[in-house]
């Protein structure tokens, strides 16, 4: 058999260090055994998916040299591999799962399904909702259908029993069908859910072994039973464990830069993220903390990976990417590496237009310019003395703006300064009040070029994460009551 791994990321938001994680061990696991690593765009989220997403993928894994044979931007012989190419595909296979009696068509409505919920419930019934409770009279069905009501398609699950998924890594899994939806396979838009299209397409690519994270698991059941409709052998099944917090919690933005744009924008070397990553969970034989990618495709076994959750800790990654610029970089190699990285003529050609206003002499330069070389800025609470908003409107401020921009699609200066002149208005601040503090997160100081070309030149990951930051130094760990108030105000304003 040709081992054949994939990862499937869906391109929405930033490309999240979790993806190249899970990237890392399908590229070892398939290079270890002479086989392909291909690359699939999960995009069947029409309204969640972006091409800037797709392509800030293909970016960072590059840059990060976790390299596929097969994908939407090389081709290979089982494309398209953009899941919104597939539509045809899915509905012909979901077609033939309706003609076999494995799936029907369910018209119920939201409310509808609301109900059957509580219903259930009141009995005392703990389940997930299944073809009995769902189903319809035949000619309610009709009725429906000739209105032209919207339908989904969902598929036949048993009401219970147990159900046993094979793990590479944890063995046999037992499962409870009864906590396991009658899921939809195809939307009422006609389009495919994630668990219809991935099983579709992991058969029709030939993939061997699913190597993804573990939260995917209690998805195994409803990909079991498709591959048994199907009569199709199912790809090996090794669910990988989570990257944490260091509080142990789940590895989230809130608490740690999960895009791997930010690291890149932060100065990290790709060698020593990669090298981290291969360290979250691994080990190599020795035990040694600094190694190369061709080191761990050597050494590669999955079966060392532990499943106690890795822990992301950003300090021992520094410390790490230091061992790597000390030990593997002459003076010269880290000359051009720091020249590619910021100090480059392209960079220089976009800052300069808006430092050259303030210069009088050439020095000038530098401290104009040095916040946006630098990774987080050395504030304190006291740096926000000169704002003239009490600490409400601040945390506002700053918080809801960082909210605004998380959703900001497009990144550039007349986006963001719309984006935040709506804020502004809404919150019944003066616009030069509004963005004092925006300026002290961003710049470090009131006295900067516009806010709005520095957030665009400082690009998304590395204005969001200043914000996260400074909202850090001036509140702490916002706790949970303040935080549901804080959602609560924000919600309040649209
Ligand atoms: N599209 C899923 C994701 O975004 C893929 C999960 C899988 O690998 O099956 O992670």
């Amino acid at each position: 058999m040709t081992v054949r791994t994939r990862i499937a990321p869906s391109p929405t938001g930033d490309p999240h260090v979790g993806t190249a994680y899970v990237a890392l061990f399908n590229l070892a696991f398939a290079k270890k055994h002479g086989g392909e690593f291909i690359l699939r765009i999960e995009d069947t989220d029409l309204t969640r998916s972006t091409k800037e997403s797709e392509q800030a993928i293909f970016d960072s894994l590059r840059w990060m040299g976790l390299d596929w044979a097969e994908g939407p931007d090389v081709g290979g012989p089982y494309g398209p591999y953009r899941q919104s190419e597939r539509g045809d595909i899915y509905a012909e296979h979901c077609q033939i799962l309706l003609d076999r009696g494995h799936a029907f068509k369910c018209y119920r409505t939201p409310e509808e399904l609301d109900e059957l919920r509580v219903s259930l419930k009141e009995q005392g019934i703990n389940r997930a909702l299944k073809f009995c409770d769902l189903e319809l009279p035949a000619d309610e069905v009709a009725k429906r259908e000739a209105q032209g009501a919207p339908f989904v398609v969902r598929m036949h699950v048993p009401v219970d029993g147990r159900v046993e998924i094979d793990d590479m890594l944890r063995g046999v899994i037992e499962l409870d069908w009864a906590l396991v939806d009658a899921q939809i396979l195809l939307k009422s838009d006609g389009m495919p859910t994630y668990h219809l299209a991935n099983v579709v397409d992991d058969h029709l690519m030939q993939i061997s072994h699913v190597l993804r994270g573990e939260e995917w698991i209690n998805s195994a059941p409803k990909h079991k039973l498709l591959y048994q409709y199907f009569g199709w052998d199912m790809p090996v099944l090794c669910h990988l464990p989570l990257l944490r917090n260091p509080d142990k919690s789940k590895l989230s933005k809130r608490k740690n830069p999960t895009s791997i744009l930010y690291y890149q924008r932060m100065g990290f070397l790709p060698e020593a993220l990669l090298n981290y990553l291969a360290r979250m969970g691994w080990s190599m034989p020795d035990e040694r903390e600094k190694f190369s990618l061709d080191d761990m495709l050597t050494h590669f076994d999955i079966q060392r990976v532990s499943l106690g959750g890795p822990i992301f800790d950003i300090e021992k990654l520094r410390w790490l990417n230091g061992l790597w610029l000390r030990e593997d970089f002459s003076i010269e190699q880290l000359a051009d590496c720091l020249q590619s990285w910021a100090f480059n003529r392209d960079n220089l050609i976009k800052v300069l237009p808006h430092a050259q206003q303030r210069m009088e002499v050439l020095s000038d330069f530098a401290p104009l310019a040095s916040f946006l070389a630098s990774g987080m800025l050395p504030l304190t609470p006291a740096s926000f003395a000169e704002c003239k908003l009490d600490e409400d409107q601040l945390k506002a401020v700053l918080q809801f703006s960082l909210w605004r921009l998380e959703g900001l699609r497009q990144w550039q200066r007349d986006d963001i300064f719309a984006t935040l002149k709506l804020l502004a208005d809404q919150l019944g601040l003066k616009l030069r009040d509004f963005l004092a503090p925006l300026f002290i997160a961003i710049a470090g100081t009131t006295s900067s070029f516009s806010v709005m070309d520095a957030m665009d030149l400082l690009g998304p990951d590395m204005s969001r994460a200043r914000l996260r930051y400074a909202l850090n130094v001036l509140f702490g760990d916002i706790g949970k009551k303040q935080q549901k108030r804080l959602e609560k105000d924000y919600e309040a304003l649209a």
